[in-house]
């Protein structure tokens, strides 16, 4: 009967002809490789060691963080002929079969596609039987959160009374769509965001592992566009090896992932505070050779202004590894030179200007007005300098 379940992303034959995506040819297949989830990996460890894990375990977490890896790394823990262990050997026979995606007893459901009652039913029919060949019968049903309301009662049966041999492993992207009478009867897993620092340095030991030289910067480039997904992070990395031919460059990660040069943004915000409109306005038009969008561009500037105002209050922020050398020196530089109440008024400005340019028949013309404005408005002084001048100008007056 399991063999007719619809299985999930199958395990495809390594291909003889070059090249396999990074993240089906490092994909971790015990603990110790799964990567920024430190307290998930360590109460795992525990509970698969000393084998007191429940029978239903529940893995949340955006997208790409590792809920359907770290699943079938807990089904061959528990299924190792050597284990239960944390750290399963690979080479049995149970565990050979899971990670070619052929064992009877490892069943991978899509609850995305199937949702109904009689699906779930059909699972616990089966679940009466004990496995096949390996210790536990384990089901790993993904989005879970599809499933149908009557689905998710007539699991719930199951979950209150499971039978010893079975184990289920539920992951979601959505936990709060999951009833709670189900959540009570899970063990929880929240798998967080993975850090771009811990990103930057899983890409580093690729790259090296792939013979693929790269340029420091990319790399913090393509983990703060992963957003903490190690999948979206690793397919960027993929896209960028086969675009620079095992060299991945700052500028092609750039225009790979559609950014605007952050060395010109800078250069264009400190021409700006200079109040240099003629110098500001030709920097705009890089801008427009290389096809950016008007509106791209004032997100762009609004956060820099941003950062730049956080750089301010706390310098440490340059150390970030994801930065640039070059985005590094010059936003200090400018952090420095400029005042909160000047950073703000950008920023209001630049906020409305977003609205403008929303509106505006020509997005172009609208972004160099709000440059012109930006201009003439930046090199003055901050507002509680311009107060304290008055006040000192209305007393010499008083006085004379
Ligand atoms: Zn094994």
């Amino acid at each position: 009967m399991e063999a007719a379940l619809k299985l999930v992303e199958p395990i495809q034959p390594p291909s003889s002809e070059g090249y396999r995506v990074l993240a089906r040819k490092y994909r971790p297949t015990k603990l110790s490789e799964v990567i920024g989830q430190d307290f998930l990996v360590e109460t795992l460890r525990r509970g698969i060691g000393e084998n007191r894990l429940g029978h239903a375990f529940i893995l949340t977490g955006i997208r790409g963080t590792g809920k359907t890896t770290t699943a079938r790394i807990i089904a061959r823990s528990l299924n190792c002929e050597k284990g239960p262990t944390p750290e399963p050997c690979g080479t049995c026979s149970s565990c050979m079969s899971i990670s070619q995606d052929r064992s009877m007893d490892v069943i991978e459901i899509d609850a995305a596609s199937r949702t109904s009652v009689d699906d779930i039913r059909e699972i616990i029919d089966a679940s009466r039987y004990k496995a096949v060949s390996a210790r536990y019968k384990i089901y790993i049903i993904d989005e879970v959160h599809m499933l149908s309301k009557s689905a998710f009662n007539a699991l719930l049966k199951t979950l209150e009374e499971p039978p010893p041999h079975v184990k289920f492993i539920f992951a979601t992207t959505e936990i709060h769509k999951v009833p709670a009478t189900i959540l009570s009867r899970c063990v929880r897993f929240d798998l967080k965001r993975i850090e771009s620092p811990t990103l930057v340095a899983y890409f580093k030991t690729l790259c090296e592992q792939e013979k693929v030289t790269y340029e420091e910067d990319a790399l913090g480039l393509i983990a703060k566009a992963a957003e903490g997904s190690v999948r979206d992070g690793l397919s960027l990395l993929d896209q960028s090896i086969t675009y620079g031919t095992s060299h991945v460059t700052t500028a092609q990660v750039r225009q790979m992932l559609g950014l605007s040069d952050q060395g010109v943004l800078l250069e264009l915000f400190q021409i700006m505070m200079e109040g240099n409109i003629a110098v500001a306005l030709e920097k705009l038009r890089y801008f427009y050779q290389e096809a950016a969008d008007p509106l791209r561009i004032l997100e762009d500037l609004l956060d820099l202004t941003h950062w730049l105002q956080c750089l301010k209050i706390s310098p440490s922020l340059a150390q970030e590894v994801t930065l640039t050398a070059e985005k590094r020196e010059k936003g200090l530089e400018l952090a420095q030179a400029l005042s909160i109440p000047t950073l703000t008024r950008v920023w209001q400005i630049l906020l409305k200007g977003f609205e403008e340019i929303k509106r505006a028949p020509s997005p172009q013309k609208a972004l160099e007005v709000i440059i012109i404005r930006l201009t003439y408005l930046a090199p003055l002084p901050p507002l509680s300098e311009l107060i304290e001048g008055i006040t000192e100008e209305t007393l010499e007056k008083k006085k004379s």
